[in-house]
């Protein structure tokens, strides 16, 4: 086959792989949404069925072969052109999938699913020793699996380039270091703050009719295409792109709790409209999908914590939640910026603020650092999280439930993971900093914007920088492109000073 043909055949056989991997991606949906409970047995049945053809099609050696043909085009081609995103992020596919045997990639697979079912089982009662050997086995499969895939400098890189391609241990030690550094004195001022907010107000009577309704009006009002999308409860918020015109985001509603569902709502709707945002004529192949774990994040937060949380925002939304919520009648527009501006140390990361949340995050780093670099068992776990907790936050979790048995990631044999969720929040601070400067006004032009209902500018902003690219660059080229910066800190923490400052009455 002639170069052009074995790209046109690659092409083909991408979408045809991304269109099962889409049926998967409804099974999960549904399975988390509507499934009854009975047809659990058959839902597992249809997915191993599923993911073991996904697996022979990513191995398959035509692929390799075809890859071998295309390559050979490459220097004739623009070296920004969809061929060459598209054959790049093929053959880094490709080069994965092939280096992991297959009697690995289904022993991991099995010790992921039965450690998060062991996880669920264990962590009410706190029960280290009944999860303990579903984690060792964990660890020491993804290490094989690092020995495997091969790595920059250390084990740890090749875990983290498969959910941010291009960065390594070494590339993120400095600019997470360099954010501690500033963030616990930033919390520290803010804690010895004579203003602040008012903390029963978000936990007061929002009937969950008026609730969800709300929350559709918001996330319309941001730019969420409901012909191209639906919005369901579930226990655990996600979002998933089913294909071109289907991408479906999940919430939690709380009675009790007004912040859970809608900012909720509001983190998964930018997840989603950075998936509504990538042309469905790529659907299938890198130049169609988006483009790492971090860049996703930083289009939740961004709508999540700069946008929808902030005072424009209110200015606009607090009459339309006035008239919904009983229990909001009078209530003044700062004293309610404030409330969903809390900070506070706490045990648990998915509940934290923005200001204290990246510092759950760099608990977790260190101690998978420690754990790839060889340094701590994950037996000795325990111990180790509660000493960072008291470093980090002072806090010491009264249990393993509240502590380090809190998340799903490692149970699931998510190592390399976490730090996607602060690269996310840095990558927002950056992206929004940019599109206020080249919006005009800076950040309280698009304040003004959002108080008068006006979000179309920034999501046009995002779309054209971020969403239509797909996976053509990687990642820190993709945002050098968008920004004008290079990943770190500095971004975040002047988003952070600058708001902070100005609620709390630093
Ligand atoms: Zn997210």
């Amino acid at each position: 086959m002639p170069p052009r043909e074995s790209y046109d055949w690659l092409r083909a056989h991408a979408v045809e792989t991304a269109t099962i991997g889409s049926a998967l991606a409804l099974l999960h949906w549904d399975q988390s949404t509507k499934m009854p409970p009975a047809g659990h047995a058959h839902r597992t049945a249809q997915v191993g069925i599923l993911t073991k053809l996904l697996h022979e099609r990513r191995t398959d050696p035509r692929v390799g072969e075809a890859l071998d043909k295309a390559r050979a085009e490459l220097l004739r081609e623009d070296p920004e052109s969809e061929f060459t995103a598209n054959v790049r992020e093929w053959q880094r596919a490709y080069d994965r999938a092939v280096r992991i045997p297959t009697e690995l990639a289904v022993a991991t697979a099995r010790a992921a699913a039965e450690g998060e079912t062991a996880w669920k089982r264990a962590r009410p009662d706190s029960d280290w020793q009944a999860f303990l050997p579903h984690l060792e086995e964990i660890v020491r499969l993804r290490r094989e699996e690092a020995e495997a895939v091969g790595y920059a400098n250390e084990p740890y890189d090749a875990l983290l380039d498969e959910y941010e391609p291009g960065e390594t241990a070494a590339s993120l030690e400095p600019v997470l270091a360099g954010l501690r550094r500033e963030l616990v004195p930033l919390l520290e001022r803010i804690l010895g703050a004579p203003r602040q907010p008012d903390r029963t107000l978000l936990t007061r009577h929002y009937p969950l009719g008026c609730q969800r309704a709300l929350c559709r009006e918001a996330v319309a009002a941001i730019g969420f295409d409901f012909e191209a999308g639906r919005i369901d409860p579930t226990a655990h918020p996600f979002s998933t792109r089913i294909g071109p015109g289907d991408v479906r985001i999940t919430t939690r509603y709380n009675e009790h709790a007004f912040g859970e569902g809608f900012f909720g709502a509001i983190h998964e709707a930018g997840h989603a409209l950075y998936s509504q945002g990538i042309p469905g004529a790529h659907f299938g192949t890198p130049c169609g999908v988006s483009v790492s774990l971090g860049v996703h994040e930083s289009q939740s937060r961004l709508w999540e914590n700069m946008v929808a949380r902030s005072r424009g925002f209110w200015r606009h939304f607090l009459p339309r939640a006035e008239e919904r919520f009983d229990c909001l009648r009078g209530v003044e527009l700062d004293a309610f910026v404030l409330a969903v501006n809390d900070v506070r140390p706490s045990l648990i990361r998915v509940e934290a603020d923005e200001v204290t949340y990246n510092l759950h995050v760099l608990l977790r780093f260190g101690l998978e650092l420690a754990l790839l670099r060889g340094r701590l068992e994950p037996r000795d776990l325990p111990g180790a999280w509660d000493e960072s907790m008291r470093a980090l936050l002072g806090l010491t979790p009264p249990d393993l439930a509240d502590g380090v048995m809190q998340d799903v990631h490692w149970s699931a044999g998510l190592l390399g993971y976490f730090p996607t969720y602060t690269l996310g929040n840095l990558y927002a601070a950056q992206l929004f900093e940019a599109a206020g400067r080249e919006l005009g006004g800076g950040p309280q032009g698009l304040d003004e914007r959002f108080a008068a209902g006006d979000f179309a500018p920034l999501l046009g902003w995002l779309r054209e920088k971020v969403h239509v690219h797909g996976s053509r660059f990687v990642p820190r080229e993709l945002m050098r492109r968008a920004t004008g910066a290079e990943l770190g800190h500095e971004a975040f923490m002047r988003y952070l000073t600058a708001k902070y400052e100005a609620l709390y009455g630093l």
